[in-house]
């Protein structure tokens, strides 16, 4: 099973991304966790990556890109992977086609959370009071969904035309979205 899980940022999705892996044994790779990662153990990707995710703006294509090919090559995303906060970009859509091509496999939906907007700035909000995420404050918050709005929200189209969106209304509880998402995805047939 290979999916990407998209939406805007406070949809939820590093919370259903683990469900959903979990059910299906494969890894729930989020681009935003590796990042993460890397700026907590002081690597040069994460010097790198944190000038742009402090300021809400997208890491660099090529630095994102070189990074999640690694990931997919390793062992345990050979049956399958979840992708959580990758693509973001058409640039990274297209690479992800290759990388999936060369496996000769293909992605088999799309799950799209959506969520009202204040809701997701308010949501963000209190996370920031319990997490501390460099990220979550009120400006950068705004201009994350800002970027998200411009760069990747254009993208569900394009995988809309391949006849891939699942949609699913990421408001209301955990568990209730949870089951909607596991409902629609009883529907798709793996590869
Ligand atoms: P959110 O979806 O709430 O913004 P994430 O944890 O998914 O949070 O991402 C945090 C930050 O990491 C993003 O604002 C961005 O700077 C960086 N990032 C994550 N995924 C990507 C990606 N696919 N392309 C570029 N930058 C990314």
């Amino acid at each position: 099973m290979r999916l990407i899980l998209m939406g805007p940022p406070g949809a939820g999705k590093g919370t259903q991304a683990a469900y959903v892996a979990d059910h299906f044994g494969i890894p729930a790779i989020s681009t935003g966790d590796i990042f993460r990662a890397n700026v907590s153990e002081g690597t040069p990707l994460g010097v790198e990556a944190k000038r742009y995710m402090d300021a809400g703006e997208y890491v660099p294509d090529e630095v994102t890109n070189l990074m999640v090919r690694n990931r997919i090559d390793e062992p345990d995303a050979e049956p399958g992977f979840l992708l959580d906060g990758y693509p973001r970009t058409l640039a990274q859509v297209e690479e992800l086609d290759g990388m999936v091509e060369k496996t000769g496999h293909r992605i088999d939906a799309v799950l799209c959370l959506t969520v009202d907007k204040e809701a997701v700035v308010e949501r963000l909000l209190k996370r920031a009071e319990t997490d501390g995420r460099a990220d979550d404050t009120e400006d950068v918050i705004r201009r994350r969904l800002e970027v998200y709005a411009e760069e990747t929200e254009p993208l569900i189209k394009v995988y809309d035309d391949r006849g891939l969106v699942v949609e699913v209304d990421g408001m209301g509880a955990i568990d209730e979205v949870q089951q909607r998402i596991f409902e629609a995805l009883d529907d798709i047939p793996q590869s």
